[in-house]
């Protein structure tokens, strides 16, 4: 809908009269007015001189008026007052809170010349100068108050001429024309006062804007800066230290600290400083409890002071020598108060209110940095206290290894010792068991015969053990001599089963060659190779009841290309039995010398009855062998049970070639 006339009226006047003051203070528009006025001062103090030496002049020689000589004087006076007025303006000394009486003086001295003349002259028509005057003031007050006063003398001076001098009769017609200007003149003064002060406003908000738009890039750069560092440092003091100094530098503050507390949080200190305030002892600021850091640190709350020693949290400890304003912010994560950041001036109110929010934000990154850089701390101890304890762990197993290399020595030691030393005793024991079995005489008695033979089995078991014992030293001290030659392990092996007959037989176990196919012949020492199999097969018939079956497998496995040892191949030989099996977790410590399962006192002599005793050497023997052949030895076993019978897999593979260097 179309506004009405009057109201169209209504909105333009309203645009007119209302100001938008935006935010800016009316002392701060009228001091900035004032101070354009006494810019312009100067120059309205000049251009009058000049013009009343003018008019001087003109007085003097154009004009035959009564009081010439007067008028003439007070132009001329008037200019070198003026003149002198302009001199002192341009030096600066008037303040600007005096423009406005300055601007009363020089429209004085003016109305003083026109009433002048006036009185001289009072005919109607002199008025026009007053006219002039009413009008002509307006532009040269910025204060309405001002230019009414004036107004208000011109009037009342014209008025007792006119009271002075009622002959004339167009008196009337020039109050009117008076009354015209005085309106006029108010109306352009009020226009060009409203104009003046809304480019003033305008002025104001374009500098707060700058200044925002200033201070929030310095902001975003900073939070850049100090984003950048939080990334890439992350020990708590260096980084500290950075980023008050780059607050300080983009900031322009006198001191910039970060306040931490202590662990009890009883004291808080300034655990990074940065600025000229930083006093020079190198002391970090402390801050009281009670102080405006307490504050902060136990409100949560950000704080900012125009003048801090008018606050009741004042404490000198905690600022900086010259420090007059201050902006605090807590250093906040989640709920839970790290710290504070603080910003100190050497100017009164350099912080305003509104400047909060953003460095409020920054805070909040350093408030990051310092929960990283805590935690990152935190890790570091727990490594290095888990470092220090794998030390000592590491060392404990060394010495515990050591420990056991001597033991194991003392061990190997002995069994050399005992070994030998038994063999001498063992010869002849030996020897005599054979003269008893030759002796015709004690062989046809049938208890002499039966003892003999007991001496004489003994006697040879106990040599086995004995030969065992010398291979495990030999064994251990790496003095295992290997004659090598092809060997056919298939064969081999159908020679070793020959020597079971009799016990297979007698526990009914069956021994099964039947897969055994034609084999490559392995480079190796044919005796060893024979105690290896040997001892596996004793223990596959050893662990295997009565009714049983040992089954003997083998394969060829070509060479790969990447496996340069066996660079012709190797040969598996595979020994099956379905026997009581092994438990998975004692798959390793079988191959341990001395190494037996189950309860050693409980088995019995016989070497391959069920269960039969043996001295737990077999097997490190065979491995021995097998190591030193380059080869692999292992056991597969779903697990140890007696009545269900897993049975045991025992696997050997050997090369078929052997590296020289190795053996
Ligand atoms: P031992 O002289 O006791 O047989 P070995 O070194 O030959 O010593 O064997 C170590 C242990 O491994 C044996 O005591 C036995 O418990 C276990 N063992 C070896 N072979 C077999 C097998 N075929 N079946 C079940 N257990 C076995």
């Amino acid at each position: 809908m179309k506004p009405t006339f009057t109201q169209l009226f209504r909105q333009r006047f309203n645009n007119l009269v209302r100001l938008d003051r935006m935010g800016v203070p009316d002392a701060k528009i009228k001091d900035a007015l004032r101070k354009t006025q006494m810019e312009g001062l100067p120059f309205i103090y000049g251009s009058f001189a000049i013009m009343f030496f003018v008019y001087a002049a003109i007085q003097q020689y154009l004009l035959t008026e009564i009081g010439q000589p007067v008028m003439v004087a007070v132009a001329v006076g008037s200019g070198i007052f003026l003149f002198v007025g302009f001199f002192i303006l341009m030096q600066g000394y008037v303040p600007a809170h005096h423009a406005e009486r300055g601007t009363a003086v020089v429209a004085s001295v003016i109305l003083f010349t026109i009433l002048l003349r006036f009185y001289y002259n009072p005919v109607p028509n002199q008025s026009a100068n007053v006219a002039l005057f009413l009008f002509g003031a307006g532009v040269m007050f910025t204060s309405v108050h001002w230019y009414v006063v004036m107004q208000a003398l011109c009037w009342a001076v014209w008025g007792v001429i006119v009271w002075q001098n009622p002959q004339y009769d167009d008196w009337l017609y020039f109050a009117v024309m008076l009354f015209v200007a005085t309106f006029t003149g108010l109306v352009a003064h009020g226009v060009r006062l409203h104009a003046l002060r809304r480019a003033e406003i305008f002025r104001f908000v374009e500098q707060r804007q700058r200044k925002e738009l200033v201070q929030r890039t310095v902001q975003q750069q900073t939070s850049y800066a100090v984003g950048q560092r939080i990334t890439s440092i992350l020990e708590l003091d260096s980084l500290l230290d950075q980023i008050a100094t780059l607050i300080w530098q983009r900031y322009d503050a006198y001191y910039v600290g970060v306040f931490l507390p202590s662990r009890n949080r009883l004291a808080i200190t300034a655990v990074a400083e940065a600025g000229e305030g930083v006093p020079d002892s190198g002391l970090q600021l402390r801050a009281g409890l009670k102080g405006l850091v307490g504050w902060v640190l136990a409100n949560g709350r950000p704080l900012c002071i125009d003048d801090i020693t008018r606050d009741f949290r004042y404490k000198v400890d905690e600022k900086a020598p010259n420090a007059q304003s201050e902006i605090l912010l807590p250093l906040k994560m989640a709920d839970n108060v790290l710290g504070v950041l603080d910003l100190q001036s050497d100017r009164l109110a350099a912080f305003s209110p509104s400047e909060i929010p953003n460095f409020q934000l920054l805070a909040d990154q350093v408030a990051i940095a310092l929960e990283n850089a805590q935690l990152y701390a935190e890790i570091k101890r727990f490594n290095q206290q888990l470092e220090q304890k794998v030390d000592e762990r590491t060392q404990a197993l060394q010495e515990a290894y050591g420990r056991l290399e001597r033991l194991d020595k003392t061990k190997t030691d002995f069994i050399t010792i005992a070994s030998h030393e038994l063999r001498t005793p063992l010869t002849i024991v030996n020897f005599n068991a054979q003269m008893l079995l030759e002796d015709e005489g004690i062989m046809a008695n049938g208890f002499y015969k039966k003892w003999s033979e007991g001496i004489g089995r003994g006697a040879a078991r106990m040599e086995e053990v004995v030969q065992s014992m010398l291979d495990v030293a030999k064994i251990d001290s790496s003095s295992l001599d290997l004659y090598l030659a092809p060997v056919d392990l298939p064969f081999l092996l159908r020679q070793i089963a020959k020597r079971f007959a009799e016990a297979l037989d007698e526990r009914n176990i069956v021994l099964n060659l039947d897969n055994l196919p034609k084999l490559p012949e392995v480079e190796g020492d044919v005796e060893a190779l024979q105690k290896v199999f040997y001892q596996i097969l004793v223990n596959a018939i050893k662990y295997t009841p009565d009714g049983g079956e040992v089954r003997l497998d083998g394969r060829f496995h070509p060479p790969t290309k990447p496996d340069q040892k066996a660079d012709g191949g190797e040969v598996e030989i595979i020994i099956t039995d379905s026997g009581i099996g092994i438990a998975p977790e004692l798959h390793e410590l079988i191959f341990e010398k001395f190494y037996q399962t189950g309860e050693v006192m409980l088995h019995s002599s016989g070497k391959t009855s069920f269960k039969g005793g043996g001295a737990g050497l077999g097997l490190a023997i065979a491995r021995g062998i097998v190591v030193a052949h380059n080869g692999r030895i292992w056991v597969e076993s779903d697990g140890h049970d007696e009545d269900l019978c897993f049975g045991s897999q025992f696997h050997v593979v050997l090369p078929v070639k052997q590296a020289l260097q190795e053996l």
